[in-house]
């Protein structure tokens, strides 16, 4: 896959390259009042140790924009500012020592603006997202409503608006010599959203920050990120993401991991395999991947790391000893009891519930890299 995906130039956020070769970086946003420093940055710690890459603050005034010094002076993880409307922000942001802005074509305003952040942004050799949104497109990319219109052909027209949008922003930077770009268009509706990457990415070389915007909840986030993201990083497309969730920051970085994990663009570290239980399941099969899950979160918003390795739990034997058999670490429902397997190993006695969680918590441990 690593092969397979879109040739980009590069843009460098801190200390984390974006674009072709290196692989898809993870992104997330706090939740906290930017100005309130000590929990932004105790927020961006535990997006930190979740596995989170590159962290966007909102910068809604000036205020926030100073502020971002002091959490720049401690963060373990770049910090890209998020402007909209006023340049201004962008501006005292980049003299606080921002590592990217992210700006808002439909919202910064006239082009003598767009050139005052582009001139700050190149004297400190920081890069600029154009975040293309369709909430937000300027009057002259907005859509007039159709009737009767297919669902299809809606997405299509939306998605060219957004290429447009986007485009032309870019266009303004570049004639100010400033071609440290990275690319957004997002819209809520996946369909929209995969159109509008899938032909920005045949046109130009710019690196693509991919996210479906206002997913909603945990649950539905999961899936429509899921589609949105995983279909254009599968077509090689995409070289950072963000999962947006009404809810924890926290849970996005853990949906960004597994879609890259499932389009193979990591490796787990673990990969967790588990039945989905039927009539044959004599255990508590789910209470033990609920309760090893809530154990491994908690280990790495510790800040531990694990090398990767496959961790299955299977609740019988029809394909449990296999599945388990295959695995690292492997457990298989048995009679109301457990048998435990290590690399492929069967252990010569059967556990209860309990003695098999204990085992599997120790044996995790040795899968951590110190
Ligand atoms: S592994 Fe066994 S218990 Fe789990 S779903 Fe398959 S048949 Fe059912």
């Amino acid at each position: 896959m690593q092969n397979g995906r879109r040739k980009t130039r590069i843009v460098k956020i801190g200390n984390v390259p974006v674009g072709y070769p290196y692989p898809v970086s993870i992104q997330s946003m706090t939740n906290t009042d930017t100005k309130n420093v000590k929990a932004t940055l105790t927020q961006i710690k535990e997006l930190y140790h979740l596995g989170c890459q590159i962290v966007r603050v909102a910068l809604p005034d000036i205020e926030s924009a100073k502020a971002v010094k002091n959490i720049i002076a401690e963060t373990p993880v770049p910090i890209i500012g998020d402007i909209h409307f006023d340049y201004r922000i962008a501006i005292e942001s980049i003299k606080s020592g921002i590592h990217a802005i992210r700006i808002n074509p439909g919202n910064i305003g006239s082009e003598e603006k767009v050139k005052a952040v582009a001139e700050a942004a190149g004297a400190a050799s920081i890069p600029i997202r154009v975040g293309a949104n369709t909430g937000s497109l300027a009057r002259e990319f907005q859509l007039k409503k159709e009737e009767s219109e297919e669902k299809y052909d809606k997405a299509e027209r939306t998605a060219e608006s957004l290429v447009k949008s986007a485009l032309k922003q870019c266009e303004i930077l570049e004639k100010y010599s400033f071609k440290n770009i990275k690319v957004s268009l997002k819209a809520s509706d996946v369909l929209t959203t995969f159109l509008a990457y899938k032909k920005f990415a045949s046109l130009t070389d710019y690196p693509l920050h991919l996210g479906v915007t206002e997913a909603g909840t945990n649950f539905r986030s999961s899936i429509k990120s899921s589609i949105g993201i995983g279909s254009l990083l599968m077509l090689g497309i995409g070289d950072t993401i963000r999962v947006s969730v009404t809810g924890s920051p926290l849970e996005e970085i853990k949906i960004a991991q597994t879609i890259l994990e499932s389009v193979g663009q990591r490796e787990a570290a673990p990969e967790i395999i588990s039945c989905p239980t039927c009539a044959r399941t004599t255990t508590d099969i789910i209470g033990l991947v609920n309760k090893l899950e809530a154990y491994i979160e908690s280990l790495k918003l510790k800040g531990l790391k694990f090398k990767p390795f496959t961790l299955a739990i299977m609740g019988c034997a029809v394909n449990g000893p296999g599945e388990a058999k295959e695995a690292d670490l492997g457990i298989a429902g048995a009679s109301g009891k457990f048998v435990l397997f290590k690399k492929g190993k069967l252990l010569p006695r059967s556990y209860t519930g309990e003695e098999a969680y204990s085992m599997l918590e120790s044996e995790i441990k040795r899968y951590q890299i110190l």
